[in-house]
């Protein structure tokens, strides 16, 4: 997929039990979603990313990520609905976001600056029973970082797009970041970040903090 056609971004925050307690946050009774700018998206293919290095700590968050190939409809199954994913990086400015929710404020500053969605290689869906079958793994600098297992959502797949469709609408050309686990933390300049699913990488990039 072009990231031109790429629509609307919906992301869903607190997803996964363990990296919602590690910010001190409590786990949410229904899907939290915010959304970022198209003009979030940078492609993860060995390139070099440019990031805000003057407003605070850039955490990685990885996240499978699910393209949308059919309109939703009501009662319409997850796996008619969506038709590709990858993995993708919803990148946070976590100071600027933790002065946001201390006042109350919109998470955009925080959740939607420019190259804050990197998403690499789109395979085709496997359907939401394989989805859980395999594990997804962000290796920074040679070293495991982050590992997730879309078994261990809080809300499924399934209950994401139902509750994201019904209320928000979901039209060929969105993504839905689903939440990333456990292990987030601060990018460094030159960072060497690697996405893989199931052992293969499906995206590369480094870090450059301007
Ligand atoms: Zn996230």
């Amino acid at each position: 997929m072009n990231t031109n056609e790429i629509r609307n971004i919906y992301c869903i925050g607190r997803n996964y039990r363990l990296h919602a307690l590690e910010l001190g946050n409590e786990v949410p009774d229904e899907p939290l979603v915010f959304t970022k700018p198209s003009h979030a998206i940078v492609p993860m293919n060995g390139n070099v990313i440019e990031l805000p290095g003057t407003a605070g700590e850039v955490h990685f968050e990885l996240e499978i990520v699910l393209r949308i190939g059919r309109d939703y409809e009501p009662g319409m199954d997850a796996d008619t609905c969506i038709d590709g994913m990858t993995l993708g990086l919803d990148l946070t400015l976590r100071d600027v976001q933790s002065k946001l929710k201390a006042k109350g404020q919109p998470w955009l500053a925080a959740k939607g600056f420019k190259g804050s969605a990197p998403l690499g290689d789109w395979l085709s869906y496997p359907g939401e029973a394989a989805l859980a079958e395999k594990e997804f793994v962000l290796v920074r600098n040679g070293a495991e970082a982050q590992r997730g297992n879309a078994g261990d959502m809080l809300f499924s797949v399934s209950e994401l797009v139902k509750y994201v469709g019904e209320r928000y609408g979901l039209g060929v050309g969105d993504i839905i970041y689903t939440g990333t686990p456990a292990g987030v933390a601060a990018l460094k300049e030159d960072d060497r970040l690697l996405a893989l699913w199931a052992d293969n990488v499906i995206g590369s990039c480094s870090v450059k903090l301007v």
